[in-house]
């Protein structure tokens, strides 16, 4: 895997480009990296008197048009197919910023070859947002004159409002004030241009305060101490290293990391902390401002663009200390990163799978072994990757074996549904075992959770007349009903359409049943069962971005509701004190589909979601809806037997040569017309590397989703031994078959999605 992997030897091996210093030419050239996907950076002369070290960020001309890029390194007019000095385009200006540090482009270039994509691909995740490279903007704010509006000065609502909204605050811009009045902001500006109003210059953007590892931290336990101190020795050693941290929810992780962070901070380092999107809430950030004194720059795709140009910059100027983000803020140019810490390791999420498909956690050690400095690996339920490494001596291990203040774990009952007695109604969901569990936990004036991993009402519609299912236009899936939208809608494509009156097929009227349950038809179940509790929903749908997740939790935990039914969005750790109950609607859900990881992250899922039950003094209950009691994941759920669970499916994964004591590489053929898709894939299958007794390729086969987005889909894997570099092979590979235009070929190094 990736994280195994991931150390001198393949860095070395894919280097593209070599950083030696080069004689410098007589009429100077630059070869200067695009944001583009070109396979190589491109040759630019450097005007006399423009100053470009490596790294700098610059402005160049690409046919008609002005492009950002990067000064990669010196070029060389004797390179095979280099321009001559002669038709040499010129460097137009560079930008007005550090240059990007060595250890940045060096990671380009590793993520590039690792990925097997564009370098330039990579470049534009490192600077995601280009407008900044411009300097900060100056805006213009406005704020009252002194004294009444002059006579004749008629004040219209509007800018009765406009005068209000500045009664006593600060000087705001023209745009700001205008869409809090309603109205335009020519309307603010004529009022300045009135006397009205005074404009004055306003500073750019927030400054970032200083979070101070010199603040001292709670008490530590015993254990917990000597994880901290053992963390600090590796900040210390300023060196490459790399620990696992794990320990159960509450067992005081954050507050052990938290040390090493300090630590780093004391070393006048940056240092990194990645979350996994969906755990970057507001609360986390205040845990960090109430320990450091300051909140960290925060990272992820929901910051407003002004925010991300000003931290981006504040990044690459050293100013900002302490970034907690989502994968992205990997590729954040640091002058001085001293730490990173990935914290939940084991998260699915850490894998993006659009675009670049890459691993943040594994490309996160990669980042850390370039830049010889430590990084930590937290969770209560690490990846077999990261135990496999740990195993072999490559990753220090640190374990905090109990809950802070001693709770107790849940007790996890499994509830069978195959026995009659513990079977729902028809077309209901919930045991009677489970509810009367939530009966109880109600009438005692307590909190339930009910955990259902798919979004709206029914995962299946069907016409009882004719048994047709409503199917995605555009891919293979159904789709989905959502009732409180009122749509229909496919959950790979985003497709919608309204739910039709009568049945495409036979025409039969208002036929339509929903198969399977939802989160809203959970809902609805609940709603009968307990008409007087109060239910939210929590999904993705309901809850658009970090706040609304933060003020459902302030609801909850001000116990202005009953009962929470939701997908994985609630899982994450929030401590709801009063919650005691967690029910587990189908436990079964993700075993489904043959992913190679289905057990592992079922395990790791449920166990989290067990997690929220009787967080402190309240001893909590887990009930798992299953029908599958003796499968091991279930068993491990009931005992709380991780490490047996874990070895078993280590195991397993060893005998059958798969990560991660083995490598994969999935290669992901799609394209509009069905016949030239199949014909390039059984192409490639036909080129694929049999004569290698130590590879194996599966397929081609049509991928699980054979049309996502109207594309047609076949899939390729290629397996290989552990410390075997896959990248080398599939690119012989590749290079051997003509893939006709329309067609595409996507590589996925460590596939973690086999749909
Ligand atoms: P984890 O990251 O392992 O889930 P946390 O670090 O979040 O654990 O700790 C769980 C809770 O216990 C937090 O509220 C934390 O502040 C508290 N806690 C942990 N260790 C200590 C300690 N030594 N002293 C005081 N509070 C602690
Ligand atoms: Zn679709």
């Amino acid at each position: 895997m990736a994280g195994a992997e991931v150390g001198v030897p393949e860095a070395a091996e894919f280097r593209l480009e070599s950083e030696d210093a080069r004689p410098v030419q007589a009429a100077r050239r630059v070869r200067v990296l695009l944001p583009l996907p070109f396979p190589e950076p491109f040759d630019y002369g450097a005007p006399a008197g423009l100053d470009l070290p490596p790294g700098s960020y610059v402005e160049v001309p690409l046919g008609p048009r002005r492009v950002f890029g990067v000064v990669w390194g010196e070029g060389d007019p004797a390179a095979p197919g280099a321009v001559p000095d002669a038709k040499l385009k010129p460097v137009l200006r560079r930008f007005d910023l550090p240059p990007m540090p060595e250890v940045s482009r060096r990671f380009v270039d590793w993520v590039a070859a690792y990925t097997m994509t564009a370098p330039g691909t990579v470049l534009r995740m490192a600077v995601s947002v280009s407008a900044a490279l411009e300097g900060p903007r100056v805006l213009t704010g406005y704020r009252r004159a002194e004294g009444d509006p002059p006579d004749g000065f008629k004040l219209s609502p509007q800018r009765r409002r406009i005068l209000d909204l500045l009664a006593d605050g600060p000087p705001r811009p023209a745009a700001e004030l205008a869409a809090e009045a309603g109205c335009t902001p020519a309307v603010v500006r004529a009022m300045a241009d009135a006397g009205v109003l005074l404009p004055v210059p306003l500073r750019s953007g927030p400054r970032f305060a200083v979070p101070d590892g010199a603040l001292p931290g709670p008490v530590l336990s015993p254990p917990q101490a000597a994880a901290a101190e053992a963390l600090r020795e590796t900040v210390a050693a300023g060196a490459y290293s790399a620990t696992l941290l794990d320990g159960v929810t509450g067992s005081g992780k954050t507050e052990v990391y938290f040390e090493a962070v300090a630590a780093a901070l004391r070393a006048g380092r940056q240092v990194l902390v990645l979350l996994p999107e969906i755990a970057l809430s507001p609360q986390a950030l205040d845990r960090f401002a109430r320990r450091f004194g300051a909140r960290p720059a925060e990272w992820h795709s929901d910051l407003p663009p002004p925010l991300r140009r000003n931290t981006w910059r504040a990044v690459a100027s050293g100013e900002v200390r302490v970034v907690v983000g989502a994968r992205s803020a990997l590729f954040l140019p640091y002058p001085d990163l001293g730490l990173i810490v990935v914290d939940e390791e084991h998260e699915p999420a850490f894998k993006q799978e659009e675009g670049v498909i890459y691993h943040a956690r594994d490309m996160a050690v990669a980042r850390a072994h370039l830049g010889r400095i430590p990084i930590v690996l937290v969770s209560a339920t690490p990846s077999l990757e990261t135990l496999a490494n740990a195993e072999a001596g490559r990753y220090g291990r640190i374990d905090l074996p109990d809950r802070h203040g001693g709770a107790e774990l849940p007790e996890v009952t499994l509830i069978d549904l195959r026995r009659p007695d513990a079977a729902p109604p028809p077309r209901h969901w919930l045991s009677p075992v489970l509810r009367d569990a939530l009966t109880e936990t109600l009438a005692a004036g307590e909190q339930a959770m009910l955990f259902l991993n798919r979004r709206g009402y029914a995962p299946l519609t069907l016409c009882r007349a004719c048994g047709h299912r409503l199917q995605c236009p555009n891919c293979t899936a159904w789709l989905v009903e959502h009732r409180l939208s009122r749509r229909l809608q496919c959950h790979h494509c985003g497709y919608t359409a309204r739910l039709p009156d009568e049945c495409p097929q036979c025409g039969a009227e208002g036929s339509f049943v929903a198969c399977g349950p939802g989160v809203e038809r959970v809902a609805e179940e609940v709603a009968e069962l307990f008409p007087d509790a109060r239910v939210a929903v929590l999904t993705s749908d309901t809850l658009l971005g970090p706040r609304a997740m933060q003020e459902m939790v302030d609801r909850v935990k001000a116990h202005e509701i009953d009962l929470l039914i939701g997908t994985q969005v609630m899982a994450k750790g929030h401590h709801f004190p009063l919650l005691t109950l967690v029910g587990v609607v189908d436990a079964d859900l993700g075993l489904s589909g043959g992913d190679l990881r289905a057990g592992e992250r079922t395990f790791q899922l449920l166990h989290q979601v067990a997690g929220r039950a009787g967080r402190e003094s309240r001893p909590g209950r887990v009930f798992l809806q299953t029908h599958m009691p003796d499968t091991p994941v279930m068993r491990a759920l009931a005992a709380h037997d991780r490490d047996a669970f874990l070895a078993n499916e280590a195991d397993a994964r060893r005998q059958t040569e798969m990560p991660p004591y083995g490598r994969l590489a999935a290669l992901i053929v799609s394209g509009e017309d069905e016949r030239t898709v199949e014909q390039a894939a059984l192409r490639l299958g036909r080129a694929a590397p049999h004569d290698r007794p130590e590879l194996t390729v599966l397929g081609p086969a049509p991928a699980p989703l054979a049309i996502l987005r109207g594309r047609h889909r076949r899939r390729l894997l290629l397996r290989g031994p552990k410390g075997l570099a896959l990248q080398p092979i599939v690119a012989d590979w590749l290079a051997a078959v003509e893939v006709p235009p329309g067609v595409r070929v996507q590589v996925d190094i460590d596939p973690y999605s086999f749909l």
